[in-house]
């Protein structure tokens, strides 16, 4: 198999542009410029555990809506 190179296509900026991470609000894959990470600390069983919640940077509901996703799921 032969690999298809164009040049600076496979520089590690261009594959850092073309990374795409789901957003926990949505669910949408954005561009890793258009998500950021909220960080916060969750308590499970006594542990503390940190977790990365990321959202997307240009949309009022995922910014407003990151701090309120819950990866621990408290019954
Ligand atoms: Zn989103």
């Amino acid at each position: 198999m032969r690999v298809k190179s164009r040049g600076d296509d496979m520089s590690l900026a261009a594959w850092i542009r073309n990374l795409t991470w789901k957003c926990h609000v949505c669910g949408a894959e954005r561009l890793d410029e258009k998500i950021s990470v909220h960080r916060k600390i969750e308590t499970l069983n006594g542990i503390k555990i940190q977790s990365n919640i990321r959202f997307c940077n240009d949309r009022r509901e995922c910014i407003d809506g990151a701090s309120s996703v819950n990866f621990f799921k408290k019954d």
